[in-house]
């Protein structure tokens, strides 16, 4: 069954610093998904430590945080039919070198510790990430002109 999603995308700070916000954002938008919110952003390491709390005894884990913590980061959240799922499709594999060509990453990556963007892995933690990354009033809901071209009801 599908169902309409939020999900949180973020550019990480590479993806920022290499030019890429256009071109990511353009993906979500041509697939048909609904931009709700978005921001760039410095959040700082506690914020980031909390952000990938569940990675944290993983031995890359400073690494990670002093990488996300390198530059601005555009936080962003995408709606629609199975935003989160999809989004995942639409990023690739964590691993770059993993990541099918017409990725994200597959396109403009090679490397984990330097893989440009972000993505809920399920609807829960979407909301959660949501949450951490936006406050209330900063997700704005509308409706698309583009609906009913998109979807069939
Ligand atoms: P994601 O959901 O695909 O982003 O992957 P994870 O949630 O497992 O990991 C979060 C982020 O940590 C990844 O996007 C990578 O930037 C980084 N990461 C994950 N695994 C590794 C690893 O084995 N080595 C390094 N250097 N970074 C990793
Ligand atoms: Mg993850």
């Amino acid at each position: 069954m599908s169902s309409t999603e939020q999900t949180f995308i973020a550019i990480k700070p590479d993806g920022v610093q290499r030019g890429l916000i256009a071109p990511i954002i353009a993906r979500f938008e041509n697939r048909g998904f609904k931009l709700t919110a978005i921001k760039l952003v410095t959040p700082g390491k506690a914020h980031l430590e909390k952000h990938y709390e569940d990675l944290k005894d993983k031995k890359f884990f400073p690494d990670l945080v002093e990488y996300m913590n390198s530059g601005p980061i555009c936080a962003m959240v995408w709606e629609g039919m199975d935003a989160v799922k999809t989004g995942r499709t639409i990023l690739g594999a964590t691993n770059p070198l993993a990541s099918a060509p017409g990725t994200i990453r597959g396109d403009y990556a090679l490397v984990m510790g330097r893989n440009i963007c972000h993505g809920s892995d399920s609807v829960e933690n979407a909301q959660k990430e949501i949450a951490l990354w936006f406050k209330e009033g900063e997700v704005v809901s509308w409706k698309s002109a583009q609906q009913a071209w998109i979807y069939e009801n």
